[in-house]
């Protein structure tokens, strides 16, 4: 048997036996004395002949009396020694903690379905919006009208709306300021609204209303009816942009012009769902967003010389775009090989003393249909380049990068829309076609930060990194932009489902050229992942996978919002349901929760019910819990000492995590054969006896021989020198 030193079972034993030969000790001692004492008395008050007889009597008493001590203590101390086996095969593992025949607190119903499909009743609210903005380069503001038009398919009646004012973070007085111990020093004013305006019924009135932090409440004179109902509320609106403390949103300067990355710009209505009613998480900076669907219709006004990147189709680019650029446009649209838009010589030229200036605004207008969100990046000092993304069923999209010089060259921001395309057919191909008619890359400071239809990405990411961050950044519109979670509350729903995605576009994506995925997201020391995820699962302050989005510290954020979740679903692909039932219950998950809101419960039933499997051990051990793997070799050994009768085998499962094992035996003959033992074996037993009927000789016999389980502690999964 393999004895791991450190293991607190072995300290334990170790102790115990210490204390007991201690106790044993002191009874001998005390017996002896006692013993001795009140014979010597006796022995005085006898006469000599007589005390003779009694030695003679005596003595054999005494002999047979120190035997029966010693068999004593033999069997005591073989009680301990078995004691101690014990210990070290049961260790801390109780199948009753791990099996639960009732995992879900709720049982499936007519919105959500029993096995995590959305119901014959489920229902979700849409709003379109219309949006109007101007940006002021001067002082750096952002001044506009914003009309939303809400429809309220809930079964219930509205008396009052929740908006989310994102700017509001920015205030000196936000509570974001104390979610850290050094609050932001830099603030804005946060919104500035001029007049908030309801249409409802036909009637138009101002509305009444209150800010609590992020939040807007519209209080609404008369119910939204349920059912269908809509509502229209127009806001005039200014804020501040922030600088590049933004971090999502922000502008900040260059050689060639200032970026501008514009997020969370306008208000956006709170989710009402079945879950909780209306959802209003603060926005703090950690926990992301939770959106509704619809259309948003958006026209952006500045001076002339700037370009607009923006998330969905710019309706208007003969009146924006040179004839040159037009021209190179449709030439990406057709093209595989990106091609340079408006190049780093075009931006020099633009700044010649000789040319005159562009004179006055130009107004872009763009349109994405049934999305959760749109941004925009703005500047004269972007390159921008383009190609065309091929979809499933023929259907085309396009990638564009746009980015300052200084990001440019092919180890650079120069493959940044090869990257883009690549993962875009990549993820379609896979799990969901993309449904948007662009998607762009754009370099700035707040990146890496996902939008529908856009990501920003650091103007300094390069190489490998720069296609991990894109790979990353665009995965997200599969999660959350298409499969709509609430990201505020489940960091998870979105970072681990797209960083396992991520995984394998690594590995597939020209022949691997950027494999293995190995950043700050996943196993970021460079390492296997199965061992480098044991230092976050055993670390006793560590936060679990379930836990909320805003209280996972930033120490923590990677390791259990990305990279534990990615890797659990990575042990549910490759060890517990295989690749293909894996992949089809997850395909299955995707298609029928895009553009809807899953929550957690629908997401594990999805891959149960799908996949065929109650797999309420795996969430529990891996998502609400941080619980450990040690499987452990107890015994190998041949049958009765000749290996022609076959080898007996004893595993042992020393922590409370649970998984199914995988067994190598290696045989001398340079053969080996595999045994695959399923979970359930757990269901009755710490420790598992297997007899293998073999005639060969065995060289080694190994336990997870792939290495690909996070086991604890790997040096008593081996054994060698069977007999
Ligand atoms: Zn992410």
């Amino acid at each position: 048997m393999h004895v791991n030193l450190n293991s607190p079972a072995y300290c334990i034993s170790f102790l115990s036996i210490l204390v007991a030969v201690t106790k044993i000790q002191t009874v001998r001692i005390f017996v002896k004395s006692k013993l001795t004492v009140s014979l010597s008395r006796m022995i005085q008050l006898l006469p000599k002949l007589s005390r003779l007889s009694l030695v003679i009597i005596l003595i054999p008493c005494f002999c047979l009396k120190l035997q029966a001590q010693q068999q004593n203590f033999k069997t005591r101390q073989r009680n301990l020694k078995a004691k101690e086996q014990n210990i070290q095969s049961g260790s801390s593992y109780s199948p009753a903690k791990v099996f639960l025949p009732e995992f879900y607190q709720f049982p499936g119903n007519r919105i959500r379905t029993a096995q995590g499909t959305p119901g014959p009743d489920y229902w979700q609210n849409y709003v379109n919006y219309n949006l109007s903005v101007v940006i002021d380069t001067a002082l750096n503001t952002l001044i506009g009208s914003a009309k939303l038009t809400y429809t309220n398919n809930s079964p219930d009646s509205l008396a009052y709306l929740w908006l989310q004012l994102d700017q509001q973070t920015y205030k000196a007085d936000a509570r974001s300021n104390f979610l850290n111990s050094t609050p932001q020093g830099q603030h804005t004013a946060g919104y500035n609204f001029s007049s908030v305006i309801v249409n409802y019924n036909g009637q138009s009135f101002q509305a009444t209303y209150i800010i609590e932090d992020t939040r807007m409440q519209i209080r609404l004179p008369r119910k939204l009816a349920p059912r269908g109902s809509t509502i229209q509320l127009n806001f005039k609106y200014s804020y501040d942009i922030p600088g590049d403390f933004g971090n999502r949103t922000d502008f900040f300067q260059t050689p060639h012009g200032k970026i501008y990355e514009i997020a969370q710009w306008y208000p956006r209505m709170c989710v009402y769902d079945d879950q909780r009613g209306w959802n209003t998480l603060p926005f703090l900076g950690p926990g992301e967003f939770y959106l509704e669907y619809g259309d948003i219709d958006y026209q952006i006004t500045l001076p002339a010389g700037i370009l607009v990147a923006g998330s969905g189709e710019l309706l208007n680019e003969a009146e924006v775009l040179s004839a040159k650029e037009l021209k190179l446009l449709n030439m990406a649209r057709q093209s595989d090989e990106t091609i340079m838009i408006r190049s780093a010589e075009d931006i020099l030229k633009s700044e010649s003393k000789y040319r005159k200036p562009d004179a006055g605004l130009k107004t872009w207008h763009f349109v994405m249909v049934n999305t959760r969100d749109v941004a925009f990046g703005a500047s004269k000092a972007y390159i921008w380049d383009a190609a065309r993304i091929n979809l499933p069923d023929g259907k085309k999209s396009l990638a564009m990068s746009v980015y300052p010089i200084e990001s440019a060259g092919s180890g650079a921001w120069g493959r940044a829309t090869e990257y883009l395309k690549k993962s875009i057919e990549y993820f379609s191909a896979t799990w969901y076609p993309y449904p948007y008619p662009v998607a762009i890359n754009e370099a700035g400071t707040a990146g890496g930060m996902e939008y529908p239809g856009i990501v920003f990405d650091g103007l300094t990411d390069k190489g490998k990194q720069l296609f991990w961050v894109t790979a990353h950044e665009i995965g997200h519109n599969w999660f959350p932009m298409i499969v709509g979670s609430d990201e505020r509350r489940f960091a998870w729903m979105d970072e681990g489902l797209n960083t396992f995605i991520d995984i394998y576009a690594s590995d597939e994506i020209n022949k691997g050229e950027f494999a293995p995925k190995r950043d700050g997201e996943y196993a970021p020391g460079g390492g296997n992942p199965s061992d480098e995820v044991i230092a976050y699962t055993t670390d006793p302050a560590a936060p679990t996978i379930m836990t909320a989005a805003d209280a996972i510290s930033e120490k923590y954020r990677h390791p259990f919002a990305y990279f534990k979740p990615a890797f659990g679903l990575v042990l549910l692909r490759e060890q517990i349901l295989g690749k293909d039932r894996f992949d089809y219950a997850f395909k299955a998950y995707i298609h029928t929760w895009a553009f809807k809101h899953p929550a957690p419960d629908d997401f594990f039933r999805s891959i149960e019910n799908a996949g065929g499997e109650d797999l309420s051990w795996f969430w529990l051990e891996w998502f609400y819990h941080n619980w450990s793997l040690d499987q452990a070799l107890a015994k190998a050994a041949y049958t009765n000492h000749d290996y022609k009768k076959g080898i007996d085998l004893s595993l042992l499962n020393l922590q409370q995590m649970v998984m199914p094992v995988t067994l190598e035996i290696m045989f001398k003959d340079q053969t080996s054969q595999f045994i695959k033992i399923p979970v359930e074996t757990w269901l009755l037993h710490n420790k598992y006896d297997i007899h293998l009927p073999t005639t060969k000789e065995v060289k080694s016999v190994t336990l997870d021989p792939a290495h690909s389980l996070p086991d604890i502690n790997r040096n008593n999964n081996t054994m060698s020198e069977i007999n």
